[in-house]
């Protein structure tokens, strides 16, 4: 029956792993993967996750089905968590929330509701570079996938001219595609006066702002600092969409738990959307899990919870900055060639080195370190005991 089904290629990120697993070096790397390790190198659970879930067993949850658009409790929480307690939309009752699978199936509902309903377009602008799954998802969903510059190589920052520039002159109510903060795969995001630039040519352009938020609190270890962008856009009354991701910030990578809001005009238009919400989920998988949204209600609900969440985030956050500022220091001490500020300057998880897919080949073959072929590590990868031998390598394969 399948004669005709052609190979596909393997996934960019997943054959990283793949080849650092066949590696037998006790000094490889895997710089590849974008999930947080511990100072060892290990995943980490965190210590608030450990005691919602004691809390859960203690109480003897069952496993009944959630709702279409999941655990009531969770919505509220993630809600107030992006976009604060204050927020008008929220205490105004228009903004429509639906638990979804992380933050992938946040974009995916997103992507099928615009693609459906948005009267304007059905074109999506995205950075250049993105995470790469945003532009399989996009068309997977009907919308079609056009660029605006965000990247510049020679300063291995952002292009804030550029980007403006496509931004203004892409058709008026674009979707125009945002990373909220930590920007995948550069680590480089616009300033809070950059944002507020970004903001009023959306406006003036009657763009549709789409934020993708997978990295709240991981960013600057700061979860108000890292919402900027988006309670800036809807202080300004933009009518934008919002995914969210509790992947990265709660280690809940496997449990798959997100969100999608969209801030509506009144109560009886986020009416509507709730309804329509429950249309596209309901033939895509029924409901969603229930157990990592139970987790999350549990810590963001709870005082004590959430203050040890807080400060469990901020030490993740710092501990990726420590290894940044060890990485710059190291390169500059080895007399690299080149400018290394960038991995100071850039935020998140990742950092984009500017290396070249070559000197990236070379890095895997001479000294077991495995990245993606754009340059982009995780700097979550990194602990006290690799970073010189990393430092080191880099050194030299730049050297030639
Ligand atoms: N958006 C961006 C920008 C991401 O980097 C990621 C994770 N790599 C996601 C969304 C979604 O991840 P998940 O589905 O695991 O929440």
């Amino acid at each position: 029956a399948w004669a005709n089904v052609p190979q596909g290629p393997p996934d960019p990120i997943l054959g990283v792993t793949e080849k650092f697993k066949a590696d037998p070096s006790p000094n490889k790397i895997n710089l590849g993967v974008g999930a947080y390790r511990d100072g060892k190198g290990n995943p980490f659970v965190l210590p608030s996750v450990k005691k919602a879930e004691k809390q859960l067993v203690r109480a003897g949850a069952n496993h009944e089905y959630l709702p279409i658009t999941g655990l009531a409790s969770f919505n509220k929480l993630a809600a107030e968590l992006a976009y604060g307690k204050d927020s008008a939309p929220l205490k105004e009752g228009r903004l429509a929330i639906t638990q979804s699978i992380s933050g992938t199936g946040a974009l995916r509902i997103a992507a099928a509701f615009l693609g459906r309903f948005y009267p304007e377009s059905k074109t999506i602008y995205v950075p250049t570079p993105t995470w790469g799954n945003h532009i399989p998802l996009a068309k997977d969903s009907g919308l079609e996938v056009k660029h605006y510059k965000y990247f510049d190589k020679s300063t291995v920052g952002l292009d804030f001219e550029g980007m403006k520039a496509d931004i203004e002159a892409a058709p008026e109510g674009s979707i125009i595609m945002l990373h909220a903060c930590a920007h995948n795969p550069t680590g480089v995001d616009p300033t809070e006066s950059q944002w507020k630039e970004l903001s009023e040519i959306i406006k003036q352009k009657k763009h549709f702002p789409f934020f993708d938020m997978a990295y709240q609190g991981f960013a600057s270890g700061d979860i108000v600092k890292d919402a900027f962008a988006v309670r800036y856009f809807v202080e300004q009354g933009h009518q934008l969409l919002l995914c969210q991701s509790f992947a990265k910030n709660l280690g809940l990578y496997g449990e798959r738990v997100g969100a999608v809001s969209f801030v509506c005009a009144d109560k009886e238009e986020k009416a509507r959307v709730d309804s329509q919400l429950k249309i596209i989920i309901r033939p895509m998988y029924s409901n969603p899990p229930i157990h990592g949204a139970r987790i999350v209600s549990a810590i963001l609900g709870d005082e004590k919870l959430y203050n040890d969440w807080l400060s469990e985030v901020k030490k993740m956050a710092d501990r990726i900055i420590s290894m940044r500022e060890k990485l710059y220091t190291n390169l500059v001490k080895l007399n690299t060639p080149g400018e290394w500020g960038h991995i100071k300057s850039q935020i998140g998880m990742f950092s984009f080195t500017g290396l070249t897919p070559e000197q990236v080949d070379k890095l895997a073959e001479k000294a077991s370190i495995y990245m993606t072929r754009d340059g982009r590590i995780s700097m979550a990868a990194l602990n006290k005991k690799n970073i010189d031998y990393f430092a080191k390598a880099v050194s030299q394969a730049v050297k030639g």
